[in-house]
């Protein structure tokens, strides 16, 4: 585990290299946030169970053009997250959380199968390039 949690009170803020003070119903805590990748300002917040204390990085994504008016809508969003304490599959470990469509539903992948998709993407858009260069120049 990356990350622990010390109940215990504390004075000032924390002195570890990469702790950092957070709020738990009001209540502070360390958490040591070892995570290069975690941009999270853990002193901002304020949890309402231990469950919800997590790591993220920044989140990315890309818009693209949708309908005829070409109105643009966020796609192939995609962030790193690790919840500590949350029960269930996703366990300690982080995951890529990964919403290709834009609908706010978000798969929670491996590396191994986060790097699969990004190379199928990858693949389909050297496919699409590939159509639209057979198109005569305008
Ligand atoms: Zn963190």
């Amino acid at each position: 585990m990356t990350v622990s949690v010390s109940m215990g009170p504390v004075e000032g803020s924390a002195d570890g290299p990469r702790q950092s003070v957070t709020f738990v119903r009001g209540q502070r805590v360390i958490v040591e946030c070892s995570q290069d990748w975690c941009t999270v300002d853990h002193k901002t917040r304020d949890e309402r169970f231990f469950e919800d204390i997590s790591h993220m990085s920044e989140s990315v994504s890309v818009s693209a053009p949708v309908g005829l008016g070409h109105r643009r809508e966020d796609i192939l969003e995609g962030f790193l997250v690790e919840t500590p304490f949350a029960a269930g599959p996703r366990g300690p470990r982080p995951v890529f959380a990964f919403d290709a469509t834009g609908s706010g539903e978000f798969a929670e992948l491996s590396k191994h199968q986060a790097r699969a998709e990004l190379d199928r993407i990858a693949a389909h858009i050297d496919r699409l390039r590939h159509i639209v260069d057979a198109m005569p120049d305008a």
